[in-house]
C-alpha cells in the first residue's frame, strides 16, 4: 500500500526568503533566512511534500512580471534541490489590495486551488506563515497554521497577544516540530 502524500504549506516572503518592504524583484534579491533551505530539505527527506502558498501584489504594481518570477522561483528551487530538499509546486495571487480577487491571503483561494488539484481536503494540513493573513487563510479552509517569528511574525505576535497558534522560532524549528509527529 503506497501512503498517500502529507503536505506541508509554506508561505514564501519571511518564511523561506528575507522579507523587503521593497520587494523581491530578482533572484539576487531572493535571499534565504539561514536555516530555511534545511527546513524544506528535512521535510523532504521526511516524505512531506512542500508547496509554497505566496501572495505577489509586485506583479500587479508592475515591480516584475511572470517571467521575474519564474526566474526568483527557479533560483528558490535550486537552492533548495542543493540542500537536498524539493517544492513540489507554487501557487502565487498576482493581484493587488484593490483587486477583491479571490486568491490574496487572508483569502483562501490558494489554498483551495491546490485542495482542488490534489482532490484532497485541507483539513489539519500544516501552513507556515509569518503574517496574520497566512493564519486566517489556513484557518478559513481548515488547515493548521503554524507562525514562525522570522519576517512579520515577530510583529504578528505583538499585535495580536491572543494568538492561540503554535510558535516557532523559525522554519527549521517548524519542520522539526512536524516531522515529529504534531
Ligand atoms: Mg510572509
Ligand atoms: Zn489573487
Amino acid at each position: 500500500m503506497t501512503q498517500p502524500p502529507a503536505y506541508v504549506l509554506i508561505d514564501r516572503d519571511g518564511v523561506i526568503n528575507k522579507d523587503s518592504d521593497d520587494f523581491i524583484k530578482s533572484p539576487e534579491e531572493f535571499q534565504p533566512i539561514p536555516g530555511s533551505l534545511e527546513a524544506i530539505a528535512l521535510l523532504t527527506q521526511h516524505n512531506y511534500q512542500v508547496v509554497v502558498i505566496t501572495n505577489q501584489s509586485g506583479l500587479a504594481r508592475g515591480l516584475f512580471d511572470t517571467n521575474m518570477l519564474e526566474s526568483i522561483h527557479a533560483r528558490m528551487r535550486s537552492l533548495t534541490e542543493e540542500k537536498g530538499g524539493k517544492i513540489e509546486a507554487i501557487y502565487f495571487c498576482p493581484h493587488g489590495p484593490d483587486d477583491n480577487c479571490s486568491c490574496r491571503k487572508p483569502k483562501p483561494g490558494l489554498l483551495l486551488a491546490f485542495g482542488k488539484n490534489k482532490a484532497i481536503s485541507l483539513s489539519g494540513i500544516p501552513f507556515i506563515g509569518d503574517s496574520l493573513r497566512d493564519l486566517q487563510a489556513a484557518l478559513a479552509v481548515g488547515a493548521k497554521p503554524l507562525l514562525v517569528k522570522t519576517g512579520k511574525g515577530k510583529k504578528t505576535l505583538k499585535n495580536n497577544p491572543d494568538l492561540t497558534v503554535p510558535v516557532f522560532e523559525n522554519l527549521y524549528d517548524a519542520a522539526q516540530f512536524i516531522i515529529s509527529g504534531q
